[in-house]
């Protein structure tokens, strides 16, 4: 199963994305945690990224579609992907639709998570994220240890530069301008849209991804 995840950044993407995964069996390839290892690494990709991602920008297309064609063709995704934050532009959603073809494959479905502006900004705004492993944390504060996972190295919470008020309003009003067509996209070329209420507990939220699976 191929699943885009849509929706603006905060709706909670990530998390229901990666318990989606787990449940599902397949790997989460979300575009934003593989560029930001890749600024944190110094690659000459992360380089390349850094200041769009800084400002609140989006990355060129062409650099999204070769981390996703490579992600794709992993033999980790060969039984499909859940694909967090990846399709944000008309033209990755029609790069992402030729990739899967050479592959054989499409996306079997779309999640819309619909949640309001002024949700988004009060939990950006809140919001810590482990450098290592990329989990939000909310009411944590930047410098303590992540200790979720165990993983090693044991991460630091930090604060997203462009979780600051001045990126969070750009990343906002590119998703309206840029990524909010999307939706209409796939609504008019034949995928599987589904809308979700993104308000609420990690479960409720969560059952209603796998109700909206079900239909
Ligand atoms: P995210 O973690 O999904 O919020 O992504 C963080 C940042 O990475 C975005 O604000 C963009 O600068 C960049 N990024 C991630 N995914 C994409 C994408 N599909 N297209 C363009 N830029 C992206």
């Amino acid at each position: 199963m191929v699943i885009v995840l849509l929706g603006p950044p905060g709706a909670g993407k990530g998390t229901q994305g990666e318990r989606l995964a787990a449940r599902l069996d397949v790997p989460k390839i979300a575009t934003g945690d593989v560029l930001r290892a890749a600024v944190r690494d110094g690659t000459p990709l992360g380089l390349e990224a850094k200041a769009a991602m800084d400002r609140g920008d989006l990355v060129p297309d062409a650099v999204i579609m070769g981390i996703m064609g490579e992600a794709l063709a992993s033999p980790d995704a060969a039984k499909g992907a859940i694909l967090d934050g990846v399709v944000r532009t008309t033209p990755q959603a029609e790069g992402l639709n030729a990739q899967l073809a050479q592959l054989g494959r499409k996306v079997d479905a779309v999640i819309m998570f619909d949640i309001a502006e002024d949700e988004l900004v009060r939990r950006l705004s809140g919001r810590t994220t482990c450098d290592i492993c990329q989990r939000p944390f909310f009411g944590r504060e930047p410098g303590e240890k992540c200790a979720v996972d165990g993983h090693a190295p044991e991460g630091t919470l930090i604060r997203r530069k462009d979780d600051e008020p001045d990126a969070v309003r750009k990343r906002l009003t590119v998703y309206r301008e840029q990524t909010s067509p999307v939706i209409n996209w796939y609504d008019t070329h034949g995928a599987r849209l589904v809308h979700i209420d993104a308000i609420g507990t990690l479960e409720e939220v969560e059952a209603r991804v796998m109700k909206a699976l079900q239909h």
